[in-house]
């Protein structure tokens, strides 16, 4: 009998345990997608994710066109959707990768019970992380809170395994399953804002590893220096690749080691790290799956967190006056990423100069982001709100003015992404001086004073806590 795959944040063919596993039975393999945004409630994926999925999904059916197979897609509950596929094709096992999220962990616990009180056989396997969340205990049996520790024993557990080779041919079954068409899963967005995330990115496993290719080439070598500075193309950008898991850390272990990279020691050493604390955020999410919605040091349940609709939309639309801010701000709504350290800074000033909840901000992020990712999204801006693991302390408050001097200097990075500043000497921008532009506004606030307000409401929590 047939098997399924059920695809689901593993949208590749190379280093696929789930379809590896269900063609090494021999018989037929049926690959599908159900799309059901509701079973990830509250963390629906955003709308700049949908459009990643869109695009994603169409890359994948042609890959498996091109190997003799088609993408079934569905809509609905997975279980029905499921139940529904094994009716129709006779199929006697189900095949996927893990998710580590709260809601989908809980799901796909229920659907394996369920198919397999059907009669089914159901297998899943690790294939999104170096390590998953259930492989790595401190020395008393608990989770790890602190990254560098975690690390530690992640490296001397071993990082690196042997990818899965990519299928030559996937045998279909003589009439696959009746497919929904892409469109009518309604994920692009219905007002198009969407044309600077399509000049900006190429969804897909192809482009995944060709983007991987050109960062081992030019960029890995260079990554230590450049990776704080936004104005460079210092950092890999595969972040929503491997969100939607069209690569694996696996892969790009093996690719650095082929290029002549250790990946613990030498110029690749700080690029890999990074790869740890992807798996580091899922080890806290899988762990402590309260954080999305509460501040994992719970201290900060009493933060006097101010509440103003309009400070924190003048923030998401990048009008607040600071303009190494607002570059950031904009260059999330219009490519739908934004640079780490810039990500910080935004966290930084929201948190404290504005002081409005990083609650507000994780929300604005998930909905705009292609990398959207609940465990490194929920790590960042607990991290930026200084309540999470191995936060930033909520007494350190980024200087915007310099952090634009520093990983900035000739405000190419602000031009770009302000134009009202484009004719403006890069030291006028970062000292804020009046009148900048005509059409840009004054600063929102002042960041000595709102520093000083912050650490003052942070010094009633330290009283009480
Ligand atoms: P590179 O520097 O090339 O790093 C390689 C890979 O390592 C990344 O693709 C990513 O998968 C992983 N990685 C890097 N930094 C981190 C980190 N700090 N935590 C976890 N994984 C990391 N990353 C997301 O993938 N999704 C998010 O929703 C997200 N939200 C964030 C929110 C805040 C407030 C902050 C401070 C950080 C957030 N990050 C998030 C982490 C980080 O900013 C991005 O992963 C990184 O900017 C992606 O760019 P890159 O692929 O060029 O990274």
């Amino acid at each position: 009998p047939p098997a399924l795959v059920w695809l689901r944040r593993d949208l590749r063919l190379a280093d696929q345990p789930a379809l590896h596993a269900a063609l090494s039975r021999g018989g037929p393999v049926i690959p599908v997608y159900i799309h059901a945004p509701h079973e990830e409630a509250p963390w629906a994926p955003g709308a700049a994710s949908l459009w990643w999925l869109h695009h994603s999904l169409q890359a994948l059916a042609g890959e498996l066109e091109a190997l003799g197979a088609t993408l079934t897609l569905r809509r609905g509950s997975s279980l029905e959707q499921l139940r529904a596929l094994v009716r129709e094709t006779g199929a006697g096992a189900v095949y996927w990768n893990r998710l580590y999220e709260p809601a989908i962990t809980a799901r796909d616990a229920t659907i394996k019970a369920a198919l397999r009180e059907d009669g089914l056989e159901v297998h899943s396997f690790a294939a999104a992380l170096l390590h998953e969340p259930r492989e790595l205990a401190t020395g008393q049996g608990t989770p790890y809170r602190v990254f560098t520790p975690y690390w530690r024993a992640a490296c001397k557990r071993g990082l690196e395994r042997d990818p899965l080779p990519a299928p030559s041919r996937i045998p279909a079954p003589p009439s696959p399953p009746a497919s929904e068409p892409l469109e009518t899963l309604d994920l692009l967005p219905r007002i198009r804002w969407d044309s600077g995330l399509a000049a900006a990115w190429n969804p897909g496993e192809r482009t995944a590893l060709e983007r991987l290719q050109s960062f081992i080439d030019d960029g890995v070598g260079a990554y230590a220096e450049c990776r704080e500075r936004p104005d460079t193309d210092g950092t890999s950008r595969l972040s929503p690749h491997l969100h939607f898991g069209e690569i694996s850390p696996t892969q790009i272990l093996r690719a650095l080691r082929q290029a002549g990279y250790e990946p613990t020691d030498g110029p690749a050493e700080p690029f890999v790290r990074e790869l740890g604390w992807r798996d580091f955020a899922h080890h806290v999410l899988y762990h402590f799956p309260h954080t999305p919605e509460q501040p994992l040091n719970q201290r900060f349940e009493a933060f006097p967190w101010r509440e103003s609709a309009e400070d924190l939309e003048r923030w998401q639309q990048g009008r607040t006056g600071i303009p190494v801010i607002d570059a950031a701000m904009r260059q999330l709504w219009e490519t739908g990423w934004m640079h780490n350290r810039m990500r910080m800074a935004v966290g930084s000033f929201l948190t404290r100069n504005l002081r409005l909840n990083w609650h507000a901000g994780a929300r604005w992020f998930w909905d705009t982001l292609v990398d959207a990712d609940l465990a490194a999204n929920t790590l960042g801006w607990q991290w930026a709100g200084g309540c999470g693991a191995d936060a930033a302390p909520y007494f350190r408050v980024f200087n915007p003015q310099r952090q634009g001097e520093r990983f900035d200097p000739d405000a190419a990075y602000i031009r770009r992404f302000v134009p009202e500043l484009a004719r403006a000497p890069a030291r006028n921008i970062h000292q804020l001086r009046p009148g900048l532009a005509a059409d840009y506004p004054a600063p929102m606030v002042d960041l000595k004073q709102s520093r000083k307000a912050a650490l003052d409401a942070f010094a009633t929590i330290k009283q009480s806590g």
